[in-house]
């Protein structure tokens, strides 16, 4: 039987279950030094990072050295998921961070092979992909690929833990300033992905108040009664995990009203027609189509938890109130009005990496808070040895590059790129 409604035990799918046929023990952080040169250096471990070395990986460039704060592949995305209770994606089964053009296990073969692990529920979100129809993943089944995947790829043996510094660009090379070593690379990749939005300055002044955090901090247990600033899904977890714990919740919406949608529906911009709205279209028109895609959104399983705590009184939604200050615990509302409880939780989204900070000012170009990259390859336009995927390649691939089916799109750019010009430069040298 094929369900059209979201399904109400969806969002409680089980995490940290076993997987079948992983190599035991996870392997550790590795403590050696990564070798002084390398022909591409990725920096970022996370989905985008991870998909840009498979992929280097099936071009038979395997001359790669993949660095990321923590060093594990995926590691903060799925810190980040954890910190929310998030089960789920909101992305569905076809959003796979698999490699374009290759018939590797992609993510719903993966959740099929792996049949017996699922739930009943889980196994109707394969079938309703199967059918065509939108479904939705579990981050369980989404962490157990990602590993497959790295390990398919031998990206384990290419990564290590280390803070990228700083990005000399020369002629033929790209000087990488890591904590503690330095290497050459011929080629650099950025997948640096997204850091939170902090508050706007003047919500306080000095340190920021005591009982205010963000949504990747830790809420307080005895938290009984927490105000939550943000439109988005950090904030829809927030409130669910606060009301699931007995508490009540106050959230502050600057919008008029709330957004539902359905699973990722930005990757219609990867299909013809949703190219057409971007290809050759001027920037500006660009960016009001991302201010536009990019507004904040709950998944719509969340709407019935949502709606019925509201309808009970435990959930209270101050609409269209922008906030004016924050104090400890507290939020003052732009009508003066003082929202307060044990804790506030900021969830005000993300800001991409776009190089700056590594790169210098001049190189990055950006404008409108977006790099200077070329069109086709996703190079920088002012540094063609360095590269981005994820996040700052949004207003080359539209609002979905920062999303793990954007990560495809342009690892293949990339990696095609780098590849035959590595090509090119060992003929030449011949
Ligand atoms: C809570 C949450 C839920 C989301 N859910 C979905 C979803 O369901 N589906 C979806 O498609 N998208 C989702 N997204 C969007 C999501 O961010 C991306 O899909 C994915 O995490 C982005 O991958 P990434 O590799 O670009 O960035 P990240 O996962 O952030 O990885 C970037 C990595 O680079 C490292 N790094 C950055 N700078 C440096 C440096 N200088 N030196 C060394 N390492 C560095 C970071 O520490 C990090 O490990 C979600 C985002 C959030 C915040």
């Amino acid at each position: 039987m094929t369900r059209f409604v979201p399904h109400p035990r969806l969002l409680g799918s089980p995490r940290h279950r076993p997987w079948p046929r992983w190599p035991e023990p996870a392997r550790p952080v590795r403590a050696d030094r990564p070798p002084t040169a390398a022909q591409v250096v990725v920096v970022g471990a996370g989905p985008a990072g991870l998909a840009v070395t498979a992929a280097l990986w099936h071009v038979g460039v395997r001359d790669v050295v993949l660095l990321d704060r923590d060093g594990r592949p995926a590691g903060r995305f799925l810190d980040r998921v954890d910190r929310l209770e998030q089960r789920v994606l909101r992305s569905p089964y076809e959003h796979h961070p698999g490699v374009e053009g290759y018939r590797d296990c992609e993510l719903r073969d993966f959740a099929r092979v792996h049949w017996g692990v699922l739930t009943a529920v889980e196994r109707g979100e394969v079938r309703m992909s199967q059918a065509g129809h939108r479904s939705v993943v579990p981050v369980d089944v989404f962490e157990a690929y990602c590993r497959h995947t790295a390990e398919l790829h031998h990206v384990p043996d290419r990564l290590w833990p280390a803070e990228v510094r700083a990005l000399e660009v020369g002629e033929d090379r790209v000087a990488v300033r890591a904590e503690g070593f330095d290497l050459d690379a011929r080629y650099v990749v950025l997948c640096q992905g997204e850091e939170r939005r902090a508050a706007p300055a003047g919500w306080w002044t000095g340190d920021r108040p005591a009982r205010v955090g963000y949504w990747d901090e830790p809420v307080p247990a005895d938290a009984r009664r927490v105000v939550v600033v943000g439109a988005g899904l950090t904030a829809a977890h927030v409130i669910h995990n606060a009301l699931a714990r007995g508490g009540e919740v106050d959230w502050v919406l600057r919008a008029e009203s709330e957004r539902y949608q359905c699973s990722d529906v930005n990757a219609s911009f990867f299909r013809a027609e949703g190219r057409a709205r971007f290809d050759g279209v001027p920037w500006e028109r660009r960016l009001a189509l991302m201010a536009r895609e990019r507004r904040a959104s709950v998944m719509f399983e969340f709407r019935p938890i949502l709606a019925e705590a509201e309808a009970n009184g435990r959930l209270r939604v101050h609409r269209g109130r922008p906030v004016g200050s924050v104090d400890a615990g507290a939020v003052v509302l732009g009508d003066g009005r003082r929202l307060a409880g044990d804790h506030v939780v900021l969830a005000l989204g993300t800001v991409p990496s776009i190089g700056t900070g590594l790169l210098p000012d001049r190189l990055v170009g950006a404008r409108d808070g977006w790099p200077d990259l070329d069109e086709r390859t996703l190079a920088y336009r002012r540094a063609p040895r360095v590269f981005a995927a994820g996040a700052a390649a949004c207003m080359v691939l539209g609002p979905a590059a920062r999303n793990i089916d954007g990560h495809r799109v342009a690892s293949a750019r990339i990696v095609a790129t780098v590849a035959a010009r590595l090509r090119a430069e060992v003929a030449a040298h011949v």
